[in-house]
């Protein structure tokens, strides 16, 4: 006898980097495929809900309806990029994230996506953010947090966390114990986690007057000690409740809340239509 069973709720996140302005195409810049993909989501008569009522429905706080043909929207690494237009010297004039969310919404009828909602996942230390912005951006001072609380207080946009400095390889000097950097598997004691998830989350607080609630692994990347120790049993301390990789997968209830999966723009999809496929697929499971 054959059973068939209905795949079991899985609910996709996407990732995009507002730092990819290459050249003004879908794949050269992700502000171009987020715009284009917002349109793609409702024509598919998808929901875009915030990332936090994937993460209540995951620990069981709100029921399956709440995220079935559902969508979460995600930003990494939070430069002016995701808030302000900006002029690209290569590429021009850039519209920033938020801006295309608002402009999105402004093009719906009333009522439709109710919950129009996307994370920016920033990085906390303001010398780093200095720092990369001079030797990795452009170097003219767009990697500033004056934005974060008229981002968070818009409703449109929870400005969350992507550790204090992503222990980044062109830092001179990173928070982690021997400055071993360029990954964030080396982040595996309680030092480092302090500095790289405490402190980057008690700086964000003290900017946008919210206590930041998620997670974003730099790289996707963290040790056992993280997953299995840090996060889950110091909780009191950091005060997170999720945290998200980069492994390409739907969200489903059988995931590691400390390791939440998440598609990437530009490795996962390089077009509205493969997009299309991850959306309407079920995830790999
Ligand atoms: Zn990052």
């Amino acid at each position: 006898m054959v059973f068939f069973r209905r795949p079991r709720l899985s609910v996709p996140v996407l990732t995009y980097h507002s730092n990819n302005v290459h050249q003004n195409t879908y794949e050269g810049n992700d502000h171009i495929a987020f715009e284009t993909d917002l349109r793609a989501i409702d024509r598919l008569g998808l929901r875009i809900i915030p990332l936090g009522a994937v993460v209540d429905w995951h620990r069981g706080r709100v029921p399956d309806s709440d995220v079935e043909g559902a969508v979460a929207l995600t930003l990494d690494d939070g430069s002016w990029l995701d808030y302000h237009n900006v002029t690209h010297p290569g590429c021009g004039e850039q519209t920033g994230m938020f801006r295309l969310v608002e402009q999105f919404k402004d093009s719906l009828p009333d009522r439709s996506q109710p919950s129009l909602h996307v994370t920016s996942f920033v990085i906390a230390s303001p010398d780093a953010r200095e720092e990369l912005d001079r030797k990795n951006l452009i170097g003219l001072g767009w990697w500033g947090d004056d934005w974060w609380e008229a981002a968070q207080s818009s409703g449109l946009m929870s400005i969350d966390c992507h550790s204090w400095d992503h222990n980044h390889p062109t830092l001179e000097q990173a928070a982690q114990k021997n400055n071993i950097r360029g990954n964030f598997h080396v982040i595996d004691s309680l030092e480092d986690c302090t500095s790289q998830v405490e402190n980057a989350a008690v700086y964000i607080e003290q900017v946008t007057g919210r206590r930041p609630e998620h997670f974003a692994y730099p790289w996707g990347q963290a040790s056992a000690y993280m997953i299995k120790q840090y996060m889950p049993k110091q909780q009191s301390r950091h005060q997170f409740r999720a945290a998200f990789s980069i492994e390409p997968k739907h969200v489903s209830k059988s995931d590691n809340v400390w390791f939440l999966p998440r598609y990437v723009c530009g490795r996962d999809w390089k077009s509205a239509q493969e997009l299309e496929r991850i959306l309407l697929g079920s995830g790999s499971e």
